[in-house]
């Protein structure tokens, strides 16, 4: 289907759009789903239609999976040494590297993402496929145990076809996180990315083939969640999966995987808070807050959503979130000059609409009226920021609502701030804010989630382990040296002396 946007397309973009259905990848091979299903994706930032892509079925994923599964014992893949291996995964980020403009432009179209937040997250899928790589240099093939009256020792390999499903908002960056220390390690995956943002996915399986992977080693299966991604979490043939998304789907993809008894990560949703003390630089800490809700228009899992604001600085910092927040420009992804785009569909405008309302209804005050956004000449789907506030007994307080929203309330020493942040069933993100470092590093530790950030809200450096813990992941989470080790299985070796 050709695309009729009215962008500057870079010509590959323009040509790759032009060229479908484009279809999943499966064994090095463009494959066609095998009932000719076939589903659109969209601009959110205009409403049109970016691109025809191939609904892959139950009997698709099994082909990849079975790929990925041949790939792992008749390709060297597997049995490469690190170094070789790390050559071919190098030559792939080196590729997107020199592909960067084309690759955040797709990811920028696809996902309503603004350009530069797109350029970033695939300069950080870059920076992740070369620090696994690089580390998968030094993790010894053997480990030599010190057993009395025994020789003994650890041997790793690599497990076998693993699976990953993503979700929309963070898709190229996300399966650099994923499938990078996977590879590395020497498994080969099958991804499914989400229906909404497939685009830059397919483009990274065909170039994966271009590079020199073997085929088979990269598969990717585009489609709805329903069908391709059960069908991926179901599948026997698997030795690990590990999924991206909302709690609710995370619990049927568990269940599924763990009636074939695979090892399941989670990465799931959040509903993080932000604690701010009374010593803070107001201004500054406001200008940080009022970009990790817009950034990526706050679907983004880690978010601040909740604000807790020491009693004694409330108005003025409600002052002055309020004000930047009023001066955010919305606008197409595209548009030089935006800062917030999109969200990525008519659903998830709803979503956030929706939520809104019931926050009022459960008696929220307004404290920045949201609502929808007009962009002129854009017919997309946008919002503007908005700030509630109130009793954290709250609808709009307690759920991820994943747009341009956060909730605010006062607190009144340190334990009544931990107690209300800890109020919740998710646990994956939050911050505190202060100048003094004992406090900052107590409350850091005593808030109960993955990931506890101090005068920063959204960090996520190479070698930190990133993951939830309750309702917002289980599995040790991605991004470190645990993380690469995830991929290798162990088995002992023993013999008497
Ligand atoms: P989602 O759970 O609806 O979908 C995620 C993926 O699962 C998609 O690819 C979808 O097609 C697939 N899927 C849907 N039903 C399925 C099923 N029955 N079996 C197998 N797969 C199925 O999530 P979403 O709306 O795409 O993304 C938003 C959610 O993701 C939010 O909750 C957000 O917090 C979370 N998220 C978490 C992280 C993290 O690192 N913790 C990162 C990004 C997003």
């Amino acid at each position: 289907m050709a695309t009729t946007l009215k962008f500057d397309l870079l010509p590959e973009v323009a040509d790759f759009l032009s060229k479908g259905p484009l279809e999943g990848i499966v064994g090095g091979q463009a494959v066609a789903s095998s009932k000719g299903e076939t589903f659109t994706t969209v601009d959110p930032g205009s409403g049109e239609v970016l691109a025809e892509v191939h609904a892959m079925q139950a009997d698709d994923v099994d082909r990849a999976v079975q790929a990925a599964a041949r790939a792992f014992t008749s390709t060297k893949w597997a049995r490469l040494s690190p170094n070789d291996r790390g050559a071919m995964l190098h030559r792939l980020a080196d590729e997107v590297e020199r592909r960067k403009p084309i690759i955040a432009q797709i990811e920028s179209l696809d996902c309503g993402k603004v350009y530069a937040q797109a350029a970033g997250d695939v300069q950080n899928f870059i920076d992740t496929m070369r620090y696994f790589v690089e580390m998968s240099l030094h993790v010894e093939p053997r480990t030599t145990l010190a057993v009395p009256r025994h020789e003994a020792w650890t041997a790793r390999r690599p497990w076998g076809p693993c699976a990953f499903v993503f979700p929309w908002n963070f898709p190229f960056l996300l399966a650099g996180w994923g499938i990078s220390p996977a590879l590395a390690a020497g498994n080969t995956v099958v991804i499914k990315p989400a229906e909404d943002t497939p685009l830059s996915t397919i483009y990274l399986g065909r170039l994966a083939k271009e590079v020199g992977i073997p085929d088979g080693v990269i598969n990717v299966v585009p489609g709805f969640g329903e069908t391709t991604g059960a069908a991926l979490a179901s599948h026997p043939g698997l030795k690990r999966m590990s999924f991206t998304g909302s709690p609710e789907v995370g619990r049927l993809v568990a269940t599924a995987c763990g009636a074939n008894l695979v090892p399941v990560k989670l990465e799931l949703g959040g509903k993080g808070a932000a604690v701010v003390f009374n010593d803070v630089d107001i201004d500054d800490t406001a200008t940080k807050l009022a970009q990790a809700i817009t950034f990526h228009t706050g679907q983004v899992c880690c978010d601040a959503t909740r604000w807790l604001i020491h009693e004694s600085i409330y108005p003025e910092m409600v002052n002055a979130c309020t004000e930047k927040l009023r001066r955010v420009v919305v606008g197409h992804e595209l548009d030089a000059g935006t800062q917030m785009g999109p969200v990525v569909s008519e659903k998830q405008r709803k979503r956030v609409l929706g939520y809104l309302e019931r926050g009022l209804a459960e008696g929220a005050e307004v404290v920045l009226e949201g609502g929808p956004a007009e962009v002129s000449g854009r017919n997309g789907f946008y919002v503007k920021p908005a700030l509630l506030a109130g009793s954290l007994n709250n609808v709009a307080a307690r759920e991820e609502i994943f747009g341009p929203v956060a909730y605010l309330t006062s607190f009144r020493d340190e334990d009544q701030a931990v107690a209300m942040v800890n109020d919740t069933d998710y646990g994956l993100a939050n911050s505190v804010w202060t100048t003094d470092p004992a406090r900052a590093s107590r409350v850091a530790e005593a808030m109960v989630a993955g990931n506890s950030w101090i005068n920063a809200h959204n960090l996520f450096p190479h070698g930190v382990p990133y993951g939830g813990v309750n309702k917002s992941g289980m599995g040790g989470g991605v991004l470190s040296v645990d993380t690469l080790m995830d991929y290798y299985r162990s088995t002992s070796v023993v013999r008497p002396l």
